[in-house]
This record gives structure tokens, sequence and C-alpha cells, in this order.
């Protein structure tokens, strides 16, 4: 059985509710979202689609948990080429978000999505969007949660979008890890001097 596994860049998403409840509203602020994401149930809370990687089964009830990934559900969508933000088919371009180390050694242990989602993902998950954002304490992560050394853990001051065609996946310690083929150039992303996330210039002319 694999593992679930702490999911950094949602952990902005953790607060306090795990009780799956969710109902379907309109995208909030002025945020354009992927009609596929835009389909998918949405936390009213959080104001934010909920991915099936977010939804677990515990103690048999459903539940929503943003700080986890679903391991096994993650691993099946990444192996059908489905996307893991909004569920839906991968089209020919595949995206995969990260820190610089994650991007130069082309190794993730967040599965791939659509670019637009990728997109979408940056501007809407807390941990993402603004910087520092405060992670989870320990005790609400997960029981079944795993995260194995040598990858980047906290916020990163800058995000890489890569953007490729194909990737591979391997299975080590039952921790799926996503090995994408050769980016195109990313598009990247630090924060402003109020600590918002911001696209760097130059970076806007693809995906
Ligand atoms: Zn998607």
């Amino acid at each position: 059985m694999l593992k679930c596994r702490a999911r950094r860049w949602q952990v902005g998403f953790s607060a306090h509710r795990s009780d799956g409840a969710a109902v379907s509203e309109p995208p909030p602020h002025n945020l354009t979202v992927p009609d596929t994401l835009a389909a998918r149930p949405w936390d009213a809370r959080r104001g934010v689609p909920i991915p099936p990687v977010s939804v677990h089964e515990r103690d048999g009830s459903t539940v929503v948990d943003f700080v986890t990934v679903n391991g096994p559900i993650a691993l099946s969508l990444a192996r059908a080429r489905d996307c893991s933000l909004c569920g839906q088919a991968i089209g020919y371009w595949v995206a995969f978000l990260g820190g610089p180390a994650s991007h130069a050694q082309r190794r993730y242990l967040d599965p791939p999505a659509h670019p637009e989602c990728m997109l979408a993902a940056v501007r809407l998950c807390p941990f993402i969007a603004l910087r520092h954002h405060r992670r989870a304490p320990e005790h609400r992560v997960g029981p079944d949660t795993a995260s194995p050394p040598g990858y980047e853990h906290g916020q990163p001051d800058q995000w890489l979008l890569g953007i490729t065609r194909r990737y591979r996946v391997e299975i080590q310690d039952d921790i799926a890890v996503y090995l994408p083929a050769a980016f195109k150039r990313p598009r990247t992303f630090d924060y402003d001097a109020a600590g918002h996330v911001r696209e760097q210039p130059g970076t806007m002319v693809e995906a």
C-alpha cells in the first residue's frame, strides 16, 4: 500500500477543517480557473476547488485533507496521465511545479497536472501565493503520511513551473517519485516586497 505524503505546497489549506463537506461555488476573486478545475467540488470556506488527491478515506468516512496527498490516488491518476488537480486527461503538455532543486533534478514528489491547473494552483494555494505561510503543525499531518529524506522541505523562494511531454514514475520506499523528461524553458515565480507571489518578467511567453 502506497503511503500518503505531506504536500508541502498545499499546507496553507490545512486550517481546521476535515469534515469533507463541499459545495459547488463559482471561482473566487477574478481568477481564471480552468473549466475542468471549476467543475470540481469546492471547499466553501477556503473558496478553492478540491483536488482528487486531497480526498481521503479514513475510518470509514471520506475526508478532505489539503495537507496530505492521497498517494494511491495520485499514482493512479499519474499512471493514467490524468491531472492531479482536476482529475481529467492531460493533453499534449504536462506541468510539474516545485522549487529550484526539484526542477533542476527533475524529481518530484507532487504528481503532474495540466499547465493551466498548475498555474491556477500558484494563485489559489496559500502556501505558494503568500511567502512564509505557516506550515501545518506536525499533529495535523495525517497519520499515514511519510516524507522521504533528500527532498526539498518548506517553502522555496522561487517556484518553477516545468512543462514537458512525458514523465515516468518510480516507487521508492513506498513513495511515488515523478520523473519528468526534459523541460521547456520554465515559468518562474517569486515574491514581491509584500510577500505575494508574482511571475518574474520575461518568463511569461510559454505554456
Ligand atoms: Zn487539470
